[in-house]
């Protein structure tokens, strides 16, 4: 028999069609849409003539202040590379630490627009945002992490309480409009939160690799031998969150973790 692609694999063994879905239900949503209102930017709100469905909603001028994909960053841990700083082999951030995945993308650093689509994300109206920047994460992880033989995607799992609290999970509509654009299959339920971490924003840096050890479980029934696994979340600020996650799906097997997010913070 010849062998089967891990995908393949997952697939035939969970169903694991979300992203297809996904993409089919945001398609008929944007085209309903359409008729009863027309297309505005998610962030400013300007009108955007002649937007096709399935496209990102940014205005031109949004665009440019908050997307900066092809800023000069690390291909290590996706910090801005300092000046005269040379391509590859790690930054001045990312050099010391011992980081679980092998490589981060993210769409911009977390300064001025981007830090307010960061906090706007958070929130349930913004949505349609968070959705226009799955888009573009999408696009880059295609543009970056293209060629190498991702499987799955999974979200950063969000603890339950907070979920209900928040009303939105943006880390999993990221990695659902991410698989989307890069037709990978989505396991939303496989990395769980086994118990809810301090909020890492209310710690030192050096504390948050502790606050997060042990925070995440690979759900049983999953098989992940020797997967290439994209993890997705909307912010990473030390990496020490992406990084157990990453931890946590390497001892369950997984071959190497990869990581995406829409804004590198803590620079
Ligand atoms: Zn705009
Ligand atoms: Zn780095």
């Amino acid at each position: 028999m010849p062998p089967v692609s891990v995908s393949r694999r997952l697939v035939q063994q969970y169903g694991v069609v979300a992203a297809q879905v996904h993409a089919g239900l945001v398609n008929a949503w944007h085209a309903a849409g359409n008729l009863l209102f027309p297309p505005a930017c998610v962030y400013c709100g300007v009108g955007l003539a002649g937007s096709a469905s399935g496209q990102p909603l940014l205005c031109a001028r949004c665009a440019s202040t908050i997307v900066h994909a092809d800023r000069r960053a690390c291909r290590r841990c996706a910090s801005t590379l300092p000046a005269y700083w040379p391509d590859g082999g790690g930054c001045p951030r990312c050099q010391a630490r011992c980081y679980h995945f092998a490589q981060a993308v993210a769409l911009g650093s977390y300064r001025t627009e981007m830090q307010q689509v960061v906090l706007r994300m958070k929130r349930p109206a913004f949505e349609p945002l968070t959705h226009t920047m799955g888009l573009y994460l999408g696009e880059l992880v295609r543009e970056r992490l293209g060629g190498l033989e991702l499987d799955l995607i999974v979200p950063i799992p969000m603890h339950w309480w907070r979920r209900l609290r928040r009303g939105t999970y943006p880390a999993q509509l990221l990695a659902l409009t991410v698989g989307s654009v890069t037709r990978l299959p989505v396991c939303t339920q496989l990395l769980r939160c086994r118990r809810k971490a301090k909020k890492q924003g209310t710690l030192r840096p050096s504390e948050r690799f502790r606050n997060v050890r042990g925070t995440f479980c690979v759900s049983s029934g999953y098989d992940i031998t020797d997967a290439n696994v994209l993890i997705v979340d909307d912010i990473m600020t030390t990496g020490a969150t992406a990084s157990e996650a990453a931890r946590v799906l390497r001892q369950a097997g997984a071959r190497a973790a990869y990581v995406a997010v829409v804004a590198r913070g803590g620079q």
